[in-house]
């Protein structure tokens, strides 16, 4: 159990970081960090970034996974305000980086991320059109 001290500012990545297992035996704990098999720790490998203007802070992002706590999908927005569903942010990792990086305005420069609410219209993912928290 983590201390009762400084979780106020870990407390939005506690909502969205649920411990899960990862394919490798790895864990990420409430907090978003890693504890990886071999025992080394990574600060803030899973976080949730609003705001994306690294590749590290997108990386942190799409690696919540689609669904977050409550049933709401994850989002992105690239620069041209279309959205893209996180399985698509996944596969195109590489390109959206690339974008990121060399600060390209191509439609793959992902620029924040978001949650769908209840109630909310659907979005339409730009790349498979399929639709984001329907
Ligand atoms: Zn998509």
């Amino acid at each position: 159990m983590p201390s009762s001290s400084g979780l106020s500012a870990a407390r939005q990545t506690i909502r969205f970081a649920r411990e899960r297992k990862m394919q490798d035996s790895s864990m990420v704990m409430h907090d978003g960090s890693l504890l990886t098999k071999g025992g080394s720790y990574r600060k803030d490998y899973v976080r949730f970034n609003r705001v994306i203007k690294t590749s590290k802070q997108f990386t942190q992002t799409v690696r919540l996974g689609k669904i977050l706590d409550g049933g709401y999908e994850l989002f992105f927005i690239c620069d041209d305000g279309a959205a893209i569903c996180q399985p698509c942010a996944r596969e195109e990792a590489r390109q959206i980086i690339y974008s990121i990086r060399n600060k390209i305005n191509d439609g793959w420069r992902v620029i924040g991320a978001g949650s769908t609410s209840e109630g909310d219209e659907p979005l339409q993912c730009a790349h498979c059109n399929n639709a984001i928290g329907a």
